[in-house]
């Protein structure tokens, strides 16, 4: 931490970055860090690859973080948000090797240890609140934009402090954005409050692709490009439905496939899939992930496939299989 703090101080053009497809923590961490930054006079170019989603559009100075790197553009350090591993960032990381200094921000307990410096720690709820850590101890005044930037990193990741990670610093932290000017109202109505119509038409095909397996174990559900493309949804639109999976009488693990949006290198027969897992608390869903070339927190974690759907479900069965013993859910 005081390594870090004395290089922030010292240099004076960042980049600071987090994962593509970003969630609420990606996006609020990378907000509040570089804010700070720019309270203390940096500059400072926030990036992520993707575009902002819709739910996270009505946070203050959103619309400043970047989605390019300027190929001649000069950084004396890069801060890597939220990213387990070097390639969460996307296809800017080749941009890395031209900034002499890498700092690695994260609370995955995969965390590869990529950078130069890194602050990561596990027990942290969300990496916003690992953030807010370091801006405290940060010449800078925390405003009400990096309060809300921190709120809602923290009020995501947490599950609105339903996840096995709401700790007491969630609450505690939170409690303090509040008073920094904070909307717990404003924040949740965004998040939460609203869905499109195409988002609740994916839930229902989402809901219908339901299986679950023999031991009553483990529940899986798929959603391909053509059901985006039927109910005109996004990426994005598919966070959250993996819940329904989870919260089902008996199941331990949730997973869902998503049909990723890679043009035609797949061969043939093969389709690329991200898989989402969540799990109970019971069984460490981040070793499934990373024996597949993922990573993630032990009740939270991901990873990319190419592979035939049907032999993708098979592997997952056979996994359910050594969950627990048989459940009956009904
Ligand atoms: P989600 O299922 O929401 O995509 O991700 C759940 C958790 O697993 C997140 O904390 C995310 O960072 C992590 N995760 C998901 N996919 C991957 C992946 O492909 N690689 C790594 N390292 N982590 C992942
Ligand atoms: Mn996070």
């Amino acid at each position: 931490m005081r390594t870090i703090i004395e290089q922030l101080e010292r240099h004076r053009r960042f980049l600071v970055a987090s994962h593509a497809h970003p969630d609420g923590d990606a996006i609020g961490s990378l907000l509040a860090m570089g804010l700070a930054l720019k309270a203390m006079g940096k500059e400072v170019l926030m990036y992520n690859e993707s575009p902002i989603p819709a739910v996270y559009r009505f946070l203050p100075r959103v619309h400043t973080i970047r989605q390019q790197i300027d190929p001649t553009a000069r950084f004396d350090a890069a801060i890597l948000l939220d990213c387990g591993d070097v390639e969460r960032l996307g296809a800017a990381v080749a941009e890395l090797d031209k900034i002499p200094l890498l700092i690695n921000i994260d609370h995955h307990v995969t965390n590869s240890g990529f950078g130069h410096l890194q602050l990561v720690d596990e027990e942290a709820c969300a990496t916003a609140e690992i953030v807010h850590r370091l801006i405290e101890k940060l010449p800078v005044e925390i405003d009400d934009t990096m309060a809300t930037a921190i709120y809602t990193g923290i009020l995501t990741d947490t599950g609105s402090f339903r996840f096995s990670n709401t700790n007491q610093s969630a609450f505690a932290i939170c409690a303090q954005m509040i008073a920094r000017g904070a909307n717990a109202y404003e924040v949740a109505q965004h998040v939460y409050g609203t869905y499109s119509l195409g988002r609740i038409k994916l839930l229902n095909l989402a809901l219908d692709s339901l299986e679950i397996s023999p031991n009553g174990r483990l529940s899986v559900m798929t959603l391909t490009r053509r059901m985006l493309r039927e109910t005109r949804t996004q990426d994005e639109d598919v966070d959250g439905i993996i819940n329904y999976a989870r919260r089902i009488q008996c199941v331990k693990v949730a997973a869902l496939i998503l049909e990723q949006n890679v043009n035609g290198s797949a061969a043939k027969g093969r389709r690329h899939f991200h898989v989402s897992l969540r799990s109970d608390g019971s069984v460490d869903v981040s070793q499934l992930a990373a024996q597949h070339g993922g990573g993630g927190h032990a009740s939270a974690a991901g990873f990319s496939v190419e592979s035939p759907l049907s032999e993708l479900k098979v592997e997952l069965m056979k996994f359910a299989e050594t969950i627990a013993e048989k459940c009956d859910p009904n």
